[in-house]
């Protein structure tokens, strides 16, 4: 059986409520090719969410362990805790054809440019200010310190969306659901992801 074809890479990035995860869940939901990397972290789980699901919820001392062993494509610290993406979480989807989504922050995304400069990145824009504020506040998760936090750290994240190679504003879901998908979809239909199809093609001519 031949190997299935390495899935592409996708940074997805956004100032934080700006929706990316409602984004990035519906995305995976209707499209049976397209995962998402599973990161650790060392932030408390909020309610609903499951160990090995959303994240890999570990300790600071289980984090640094792995630093240690070079077990992170990419780390960062985001808001007082530790965030990474691991090699392991990557490639094995990558590996099974998955076209693979990693869900980071600005830090993580430069990094991942530097090590993967064939991934491709996209950062999801708020329609305002205002609306992000209002997303911010109205999902109940966080304090109020926490929201005054992550709006002033918006606007550095927002100056920085000039870095990435797509930006999708997101005032409508499906449209911005929609975006993403296209994004995607062309990806696949880049030459460079085509050349087995092309090898296959010549040799039975
Ligand atoms: P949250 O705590 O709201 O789940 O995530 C906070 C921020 O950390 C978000 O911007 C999210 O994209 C980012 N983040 C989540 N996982 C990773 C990761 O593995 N690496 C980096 N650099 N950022 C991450």
């Amino acid at each position: 059986m031949q190997t299935p074809k390495k899935g592409n890479i996708f940074i997805i990035s956004a100032a934080s409520g700006t929706g990316k995860t409602t984004l990035v869940s519906r995305l995976l939901s209707r499209n049976k090719d397209i995962r998402v990397s599973v990161s650790h972290t060392t932030r408390q789980p909020r309610e609903g969410e499951i160990n090995g699901t959303h994240y890999h919820f570990v300790n600071v001392a289980q984090f640094e362990d792995l630093i240690g062993q070079a077990a992170f494509l990419e780390y960062a610290n985001v808001f007082g805790n530790y965030y990474g993406t691991s090699h392991e979480s990557v490639e094995q989807l990558q590996n099974q054809g998955y076209d693979v989504i990693l869900e980071i922050d600005i830090q993580g995304a430069e990094q991942i440019r530097q090590a993967l400069p064939d991934s491709i990145s996209i950062f999801i824009l708020p329609p305002s200010f205002q609306d992000l504020s209002n997303r911010l506040r109205g999902r109940n998760t966080d304090s109020e310190e926490e929201i005054k936090k992550r709006l002033s750290e918006a606007r550095n994240e927002i100056e920085q969306s000039l870095l990435f190679d797509y930006l999708v504003v997101n005032d409508d879901l499906d449209a911005a659901e929609n975006n993403l998908l296209h994004i995607i979809k062309s990806n696949r239909l880049k030459q460079s992801n085509q050349k087995q199809f092309i090898e296959n093609l010549l040799e039975n001519s």
